[in-house]
């Protein structure tokens, strides 16, 4: 069994507030949320990071921005606006190692983050 905490969320092993779902995809309420809205997009398939996808993830990577961007229109931030970013490594800030896009809305975001 995976000891990725993520993979354990995507088989339902822990549970999660779940805002969408499909094959490919869960995405659910982050559990230390920085924003109103703020909502993690996975992929079901463990990838560590952005850096460890491949070309065959390709698909893959595009119906997690897809997904991304229905759950902007779900939770009702499309309109006033939100920011996807996904952290990488150390220097990204990186805690969980489980390939994931946050978004983020409900609140005037700061630029540039910390
Ligand atoms: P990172 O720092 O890796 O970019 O983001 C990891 C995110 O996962 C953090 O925002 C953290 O609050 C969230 N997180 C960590 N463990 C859990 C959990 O068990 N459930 C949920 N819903 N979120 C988690
Ligand atoms: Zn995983």
């Amino acid at each position: 069994m995976s000891s990725c905490i993520f993979c354990k969320i995507a088989a339902k092993e822990i549970p999660s507030q779940v805002v969408y779902e499909d094959n490919d995809v869960l995405a659910f309420n982050d559990l230390n949320a920085q924003a109103p809205v703020h909502v993690l997009v996975i992929p079901k398939k463990h990838l560590s990071h952005l850096d460890h996808a491949a070309a065959e993830d390709e698909l893959l990577l595009g119906r997690l921005l897809s997904a991304a961007a229905k759950v902007a229109k779900s939770t009702a931030i499309a309109e006033t606006g939100y920011r996807v970013v996904t952290n990488i490594g150390v220097d990204g800030g990186q805690s969980v190692s489980h390939l994931h896009f946050h978004i983020l809305g409900g609140r005037q975001l700061s630029w540039p983050p910390g």
